[in-house]
């Protein structure tokens, strides 16, 4: 995609944002305040506000389009905001080219020298700083044990598998020593079981070198395993920033509670019949069980309805329930319980009060009691 463009910078925010940032010594690492970016007609990211702690694993999540790597383009330098400011460490960044931030970016593809060899490559960017020759040798090398790769260091990129070109990459961006690594969906390229090796591995390397990580991702399962924090895009705007428990278990908008994990979301008219409030509610599915005998508690909530669809997903399967009034239930079962369930069954489905969580549902804005 052509990245290129910029636009005018909003002057007084920027102003104001920095005095912000200058007035403690403990700023945010990062400080993203009234962020936007548009390109012609279209509005990328929209009036962002957003502080990241230093020493942080900070993800950025959301649907394809939704705003992410711009947001992160802009960190970077490599994309001029339309309004607002990007402060790093109090300092405020918005104008300076993205060689003059202590920040490093390590791409989806890598971008190594195919024809230097892996030594060469990391060693490369304390080349251009002027570093001396046993000094980049040092640092190299220390940061190659660092990412696992000691004895890799005298081959060429495409000598080696995807993981540990990305483990180049990592390598490659760090021995700088930047205060913060930026990561545009690093781990895209990789297989399933390569990427959740690394994504273990990327949380230690982060955890040992201490340098503030902001991640670009799409995969919600990817956010949730590594990070301290997430701020959940769509659309351009955050939706919600939590903790991976906090996003997860109380999703503050139903679209949050739609993209991270599986929901089920109750109209407002459904919630009123069912909870006794007109507020559209979420409830994950294994927060629902099916009421075989006599198991569900006297306050808990429950409905009738009929089993339309199994999907078996390895230890749980999920039942999808229809109720009375045409809408569904999915609720999750122990697949070793499938036995007492079948499509087409009777059930009764139950939860605890608790359960079921109040959001924001910007699609649902008409409906009334
Ligand atoms: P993805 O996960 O697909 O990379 P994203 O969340 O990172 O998506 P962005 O790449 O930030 O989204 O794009 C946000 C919006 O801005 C999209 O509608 C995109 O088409 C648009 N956009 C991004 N860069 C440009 C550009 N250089 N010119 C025009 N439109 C752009």
């Amino acid at each position: 995609m052509n990245r290129g463009g910029n636009a005018s910078i909003v002057s007084e925010s920027v102003a104001v944002s920095t005095e912000r940032g200058l007035s403690g010594d403990k700023s945010p690492a990062i400080q993203l305040v009234g962020l936007g970016k548009t390109f012609g007609d279209v509005v990328a990211v929209d009036n962002i506000d957003l502080e990241i702690a230093e020493g942080e694993f900070f993800s950025l999540l959301g649907p394809s389009g939704s705003g992410k790597t711009t947001v992160l383009r802009m960190i970077a330098g490599f994309e001029l905001p339309t309004a607002g400011a990007v402060l790093l460490h109090g300092q405020d960044m918005t104008r300076l080219a993205p060689y003059d931030r202590d920040v490093n970016t390590v791409f989806q593809d890598y971008a190594l020298f195919p024809h230097m060899s892996v030594q060469r490559n990391v060693e490369y960017g304390l080349k251009v700083k002027g570093v001396g020759k046993a000094e980049r040798r040092r640092r190299a090398g220390e940061m190659l044990e660092a990412v696992h790769l000691a004895d890799f260091g005298a081959r060429r990129p495409n000598e080696m598998s995807g993981g540990q070109r990305q483990r180049v990459a990592l390598a490659r961006a760090l021995v700088n020593r930047p205060k913060v690594l930026l990561l545009d969906e690093p781990l895209g390229a990789l297989d399933l079981k390569l990427r959740e090796e690394m994504q273990v591995e990327l949380k230690n390397i982060q955890r040992d070198v201490g340098i503030t990580f902001v991640f670009v991702t799409h995969d919600q399962g990817e956010a949730l395993s590594m990070s301290s924090r997430v701020a959940v895009f769509n659309d351009g705007r955050i939706e919600q920033i939590g903790t991976p428990h906090d996003i997860y278990e109380h999703p503050s908008t139903a679209f949050v509670a739609g993209f991270v994990g599986t929901s089920n979301l109750l109209s407002a008219a459904m919630s009123q019949r069912l909870l006794g409030h007109f507020t559209p509610h979420t409830i994950r599915p294994e927060r629902i069980h099916l009421v075989t005998s006599a198991r569900a508690a006297s306050d808990d909530i429950t409905v009738d309805g009929v089993v339309d669809d199994i999907q078996y997903l390895g230890s749980e399967s999920r039942a999808r329930v229809r109720l009375d009034d045409g809408s569904h239930l999915l609720v999750s079962v122990p697949s070793d319980g499938l036995v007492d369930v079948a499509i087409g069954h009777n059930v009764r489905v139950a939860w605890p009060r608790s359960a079921a969580f109040a959001v924001v549902d910007s699609t649902n804005q008409g409906e009334k009691p």
